[in-house]
């Protein structure tokens, strides 16, 4: 579905249905604790990006609400990935952990 800021998000549920407004983002209702969502954190989450850049099955993604240093009044979406299939923390979730997609030859960088 559409995010209030305009991009895709598998997350994202909204319900308009004869006049209804709800609205919620399902990524960070499941968090642990669950985390508060507003509209206004679509326009800075990272994970719209990250999931047309990686569609991998086995990733996971969990959010929460943070407040960087940078911009103290600016709430945030910080988003940490999990590999199912490896068994380990995805430091990139654009690129994902490599097991299962592993780049080309043609990117290997020989010494
Ligand atoms: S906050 Fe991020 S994960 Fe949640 S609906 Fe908006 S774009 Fe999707």
């Amino acid at each position: 579905m559409r995010t209030p800021a305009g991009s895709e998000c598998k997350f994202f549920y909204g319900d308009y249905f004869r006049g209804r407004h709800h609205e919620e983002c399902r990524l960070l209702k499941a968090s642990i604790p669950p985390q508060t969502w507003a509209p206004s954190l679509c326009a800075t989450c990272p994970v719209p990006r990250i999931l047309q850049a990686n569609s991998c099955e086995y990733m996971r993604l969990t959010g929460r609400v943070v407040r960087p240093l940078i911009s103290a009044f600016q709430r945030r979406v910080q988003v940490m990935a999990y590999c199912e299939k490896s068994n380990q923390v995805v430091n990139q979730p654009e690129v994902g952990c490599g097991q299962c997609h592993p780049l080309p030859p043609i990117f290997e960088v020989r010494e």
